[in-house]
This record gives C-alpha cells, sequence and structure tokens, in this order.
C-alpha cells in the first residue's frame, strides 16, 4: 500500500474517531425538548472528548501512524488540534447556558452534583495542560517534570471527563451505546498499557552497552552503542531512537537522538549527542559497559524514502548527525549521485565531524560548503547565516530535481524552507527534521 493511501487511511480513522460519538448519539430514540444549543453544545462536548482521548494515540510512537506523516508533523498536529478540541470543550458550557441551562450556578462547587465537579476540575486541568506545554520555557519548567505533569494531567482530563460524561447520562440511554464509550475507554486505557507497560518489557527484553563514549569537535559525544544478546536493529540514514542511559527502560523521559554512524553497519549503532541541557552536558560521564536502551527507529528523514538524481544537506550545528549518517551510509553503498553539504557552525573550531567529512568526501562526489557564523581572520568562503543568497550561489543546475534535507535550529529550518519554496523547489522534494519538539 502506498505511503499516501495509508496517509489518507490513518486521517480517516482519525475523523472517525473524532465523529463517531456524535452519529451514534443521534441514532436511536433521541429525547426531545431540549432545543437546538443544548443538543449542539452536547455534540461539541462528545466531539471535544474524543478528540482528547485520542491525543494519546497521536504521540505514542506508533511507526506505523508516524510512517506517513513523520513524528515531527504528529507532535505538530497533536499540538494545534488541542486547540480546537479545547475550544469544543469550552464551547459546550457556553451553548449549554445559551440554551437555558443554569451552568453559572453549578459553579458553585461545594454544593454542585458530582457531575458538575468533575465537569469543572476536567476543564481546568485541560486550562493548566494547554497553558504548561504553550508557555513551558516561559515558565521556565524543566522538560522532564513538564513531560510527566502533561502524561498524568491529560489523563486526568480523560477521566474526569468520561466520568462527567457518565454521570449526566445523556445519549446513554441504550446498552450499545454504553458498549461504545466502554470500548472506546477499553483502547484508551489498552494505549497507555502499551506505551507504559508492554512497549518498556519489549524494550528490556533487547539491552544495549555503551561501548565506547569518545569526544568530538564542537562540545559532543559520541556513543557507540552494542546490542547485549539480540541482534541490534535496521535503520535508515537520518532516522532517529529515543536513548535511555542507565536507567529502566520504564523511565518516563527518554531523549530523542538521531543516529549518526552507517545504516548498512549493522553491528554497532553510534549516537553523536551535543551539550545542550543537563543529559546532554552529561554525556560525558556515561562510561563504558553502562546498561542503555533504545526505542526506534523512527522518523521519515531519509533519502532512502526519496529517489533523486542528487542530494542538498543543509545542516546547522549539532543537524550534522542525520547528514554524517547518510553520508557514510551513501560510502558504504558506493553512491554515484552528487551530494552538496552546507554545514554553518558558529566557528570552525565547533564544526563536528570535520575530519569525518574529509574522508567521505574522498569516496562519493561531495561538494561540501561550510559557513562559520564567526568566521578566523583569513577565511575566504562563505560566513554569517545561511540565507537564500547563500544557498543560491551553490546551486547546481537543475537544482529543483535534487532533494532537499535540512536539520538544525528550528530558525533555520524555517528560513531554508522559505528560501527553497522562493527558489521554486518543489515541496515535496523538501525534508525537515527539527530537533526542538516542544
Ligand atoms: C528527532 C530529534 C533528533 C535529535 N537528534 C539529536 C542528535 O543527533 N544530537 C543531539 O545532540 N541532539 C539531538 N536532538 C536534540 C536532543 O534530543 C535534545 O538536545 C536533548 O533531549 C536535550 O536534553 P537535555 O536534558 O540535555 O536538555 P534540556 O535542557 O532538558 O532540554 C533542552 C531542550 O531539548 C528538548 N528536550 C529535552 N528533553 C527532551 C526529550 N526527552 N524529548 C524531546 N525533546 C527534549 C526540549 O525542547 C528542551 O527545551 C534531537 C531531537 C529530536 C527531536
Amino acid at each position: 500500500m502506498s505511503v499516501v493511501v495509508r496517509g489518507i487511511g490513518w486521517i480517516a480513522l482519525y475523523v472517525a474517531v473524532a465523529v463517531v460519538p456524535l452519529v451514534f448519539a443521534v441514532i436511536g430514540p433521541v429525547e426531545g425538548g431540549r432545543g437546538f444549543w443544548v443538543e449542539f453544545s452536547v455534540a461539541l462536548g462528545f466531539v471535544g472528548m474524543s478528540m482528547l482521548g485520542a491525543q494519546f494515540a497521536l504521540v505514542a510512537r506508533f511507526r506505523a501512524v508516524a510512517a506517513p506523516f513523520g513524528e515531527d508533523a504528529l507532535v505538530q498536529f497533536h499540538r494545534q488540534i488541542s486547540y480546537v478540541a479545547l475550544a469544543f470543550v469550552l464551547a459546550h458550557p457556553i451553548l449549554l447556558q445559551i440554551g437555558g441551562v443554569d451552568i453559572v450556578a453549578l459553579l458553585n462547587l461545594a454544593e454542585a452534583p458530582w457531575r458538575a465537579r468533575c465537569a469543572v476540575a476536567s476543564t481546568v486541568l485541560l486550562l493548566i495542560v494547554v497553558a504548561t506545554s504553550v508557555w513551558r520555557r516561559r515558565l521556565r519548567i524543566r522538560y522532564e517534570v513538564w513531560h510527566l505533569l502533561h502524561g498524568v494531567l491529560s489523563v486526568a482530563v480523560v477521566a474526569l471527563a468520561l466520568a462527567h460524561m457518565l454521570l449526566v447520562g445523556y445519549y446513554l440511554d441504550a446498552i450499545w451505546k454504553v458498549w461504545l464509550w466502554t470500548v472506546m475507554t477499553v483502547a484508551l486505557v489498552g494505549l497507555l498499557v502499551w506505551v507504559r507497560v508492554v512497549a518498556p518489557i519489549r524494550r528490556l527484553w533487547r539491552p544495549w552497552h555503551v561501548e565506547q563514549n569518545t569526544a568530538e569537535r564542537g562540545d559532543a559525544r559520541t556513543l557507540t552503542l552494542a546490542p547485549a544478546g539480540h541482534d541490534g536493529l535496521r535503520f535508515r540514514p537520518g532516522q532517529f531512537g529515543w536513548l535511555t542511559v542507565g536507567r529502566s527502560p520504564f523511565a518516563v523521559t527518554a531523549h530523542p537522538f538521531s543516529f549518526s554512524s552507517s545504516a548498512e553497519d549493522h553491528g554497532r549503532v553510534r549516537i553523536t549527542i551535543k551539550a545542550l541541557g543537563d543529559f546532554t552536558s552529561a554525556a560525558g560521564d556515561i562510561a563504558p559497559g553502562t546498561r542503555a536502551f533504545l526505542d526506534g527507529p523512527h522518523g521519515v528523514f531519509t533519502p532512502d524514502r526519496h529517489e533523486g538524481p542528487g542530494f542538498v544537506l543543509i545542516a546547522g550545528g549539532v543537524g550534522i548527525t542525520p547528514m554524517i549518517s547518510i553520508l557514510r551510509t551513501m560510502v558504504d553503498r558506493g553512491d554515484r549521485r552528487p551530494f552538496l553539504l552546507i554545514y554553518a557552525v558558529r566557528t570552525m573550531d565547533e564544526q563536528t565531524f570535520d575530519d569525518e567529512i574529509v574522508r567521505v568526501s574522498r569516496r562519493l562526489d561531495l561538494t561540501v560548503v561550510p559557513v562559520p557564523q564567526d568566521p578566523p581572520p583569513d577565511w575566504e568562503g562563505e560566513s554569517g547565516f545561511v540565507d537564500r543568497a547563500l544557498v543560491q550561489r551553490h546551486l547546481p543546475d537543475r537544482y529543483r530535481h535534487r532533494q532537499y534535507f535540512i536539520c538544525g535550529p528550528t530558525p533555520m529550518v524555517t528560513a531554508m524552507e522559505d528560501a527553497l519554496a522562493a527558489l521554486n523547489v518543489p515541496a515535496d522534494r523538501v525534508h525537515t527534521e527539527r530537533f526542538t519538539f516542544v
């Protein structure tokens, strides 16, 4: 089945999950006389509820779901659609009030019935979930703390909303409707059990150990991971995995890292980590022999999905890691197609993989354009920020036919997407990986 067909299939399933309770709600005998606004409000509540449930599936790292879109796009969708779900949930009590139900009176929680208390608690928690996600950095919440909070509060939001729905009892008049909601609830609980229990157990059976920990230029470390008692993993160049080191696979936070080794090297996996925060800055302390767990491969940022007569790779800083994997893999495959690598770094001394780039360029048709932001005094090459004019100066003839891979800081990736669009490169030939999900 083609990627496009699978993509359409998943979108259709998402829409079905969102609206199915609505269709079922109106089939069969409907209590009359409640008026349009009340019915409409209940409909919005049901759809908002299903969308919140589906949020878990979007970020459950199911490879089959992510395959047509990419993990990055799923996370973006999870984020954007949460505003729509929130709007539906907030519209629900407002429309009820318009429809003549005295919602304001129910806000007196001391005297309100449990169905109202559950609704208020669920809505307040949902607002906290959204606010802490949108303003996490501004609120200075550490990623790990936010991640844990986000998971726990989201489960509470859905559980309280379900309790509200059951206590109100609208459209739950027939046993098969109760069954429908039971099936959806069981599916949701099953999803949580899969993500938090079954998947970690599967990883527990496939441990890795750190074989080497080597320093790289640019304040980075490369961990060489060897499978302990299993056959390792096969990945495509450019893909990434979620890494847990020295902790159990049940630990809530794993960190995503691109593989930097050749995809043709089936015995070992290498990951290159730049010191940026608490986990990454401690990478130098990871001793050889330490146990690790890998969840992967993930991601669609790979030339293996996109045939082309040649490739343009644009990397910023540690965004070089998937590119070096691509280049190493192409060397191992004896690929003869032309590659252009534009590599933005702060200073030439911080150029991670400088030696390796020289090595692979001897065995590939590779042109390298280093772009230091602060060039050395005698520098004659490109410098400053990578922009449209700079890229245009180095693009070959018939550049629109090439496949473009861009990885680096979000502002650079976005600027490059705009630049390539302005140069009329078709959007389906431009592939990006952003190293910040949240
Ligand atoms: C698909 C992908 C591939 C990546 N590949 C590489 C790579 O090859 N080499 C490399 O050095 N870095 C890579 N990163 C970035 C790397 O994951 C973060 O730098 C690292 O997780 C930061 O952790 P920290 O605790 O050191 O920093 P913190 O100070 O805790 O976090 C810094 C920022 O990193 C992000 N982050 C932190 N923890 C996580 C997490 N568990 N999951 C997702 N994002 C998180 C958050 O946006 C946070 O604000 C990649 C990121 C993604 C999304």
